[in-house]
């Protein structure tokens, strides 16, 4: 995975991309900018890079002003190294108090670029993992709780400055006990994955799909209505009927509830325990249903 990362060079002299490039493009994928605003351009494309090596002497936006700019932006956390002729220890100093991970000084040293490179790529790999790791359930792949929970109170919020419907569908597979007793766990373990895969390819990008429980899922839906997310829980609900993974019949339970004033605790909370409530209410009805809160 590292030797498939992308390094995006920001210096104004062609020459001194040059050097650099011939240090890393052996190891890594590389990207030019000769100035800040074309860094800022290279950013805004759809693949980002996983670190910059920012000159500081530019014409225009100078190195310090594109790293400010940069931590505080979205790309806040794409690692910057300063390659630059200032010596200076008060150079130095500025550069790392303004979110640089390193500082290297020119004329560079190819081996010395390669090591501090490497160790820099490496450590924000491991980042991105453990991000990754704390946000994801590991099984599906789909968001875990903690995240649904940390997320969903700033779509609350989101839905209600700009005032337009939040809702929320609980699914929860029918009987799931049952196909764990006659499948055995494992099978219980792809049924799990194939329903989220499902899920994924049902849902927008924007909206959260994570898995809460052994086998229940929440997905949030952003200017949704309770009328129109029921129609979309219908949708998956015949879908999931439809999809008889390792040719097993699965059904889900779904409830749907809006944000409404009367939730509590920030909304989300409340639009939760309602969607609960409506599962099982879905259940007690005989199961492969939606009931809208
Ligand atoms: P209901 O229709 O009322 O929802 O019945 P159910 O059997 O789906 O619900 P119940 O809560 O009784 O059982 C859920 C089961 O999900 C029990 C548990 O062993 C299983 N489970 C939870 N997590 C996992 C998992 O990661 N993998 C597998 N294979 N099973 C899991
Ligand atoms: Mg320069
Ligand atoms: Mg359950
Ligand atoms: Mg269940």
């Amino acid at each position: 995975m590292i030797n498939n990362s992308m390094i995006l060079i920001v210096d104004d002299e062609p020459a001194n991309i040059q050097v650099l490039a011939a240090c890393l493009k052996h190891r890594y994928r590389i990207k030019v900018a000769t100035s800040g605003q074309k860094c800022f351009e290279v950013l805004a494309e759809q693949e980002k890079p996983d670190l910059i090596l920012l000159d500081i002497e530019m014409p225009g936006m100078n190195g310090y002003e594109v790293c400010e700019k940069l931590k505080k932006g979205p790309h806040e956390s794409i690692p910057v190294i300063f390659v630059t002729a200032r010596d200076a220890i008060d150079d130095e100093e500025r550069g790392l108090n303004i979110g640089a991970v390193d500082y290297i000084t020119k004329p560079v040293s190819p081996a010395i670029v390669d090591a501090r490179i490497n160790t820099h790529m490496l450590i924000k790999h491991q980042r991105d993992l453990l991000e990754k790791m704390a946000l994801h359930d590991q099984l599906t792949g789909l968001y875990n709780r903690y995240y649904l929970l940390e997320e969903a109170n700033h779509k609350v919020a989101l839905s209600r400055r700009h005032e337009y419907e939040l809702t929320l569908l609980m699914i929860d597979i029918d009987h799931f006990k049952d196909i764990n007793d006659q499948h055995g766990h494992p099978t219980g373990d792809a049924v799990l994955k194939k329903v989220s895969s499902l899920l994924i390819e049902l849902n927008r990008e924007g909206d959260i799909t994570a898995r809460i429980g052994g086998e229940e899922f929440v997905v949030v839906l952003d200017h949704c209505n309770a009328a129109n997310a029921e129609i979309k829980a219908n949708s998956i609900r015949e879908k999931v009927e439809a999809l008889k993974p390792d040719g097993i019949n699965v059904t889900v339970s779904i409830g749907v509830a809006q944000l409404n004033d009367d939730d509590s605790d920030g909304g989300f909370t409340g639009m939760l325990k309602r969607a609960d409530v409506a599962v099982y209410q879905a259940k007690e009805l005989g199961r492969n249903r939606v009931v809208l809160s």
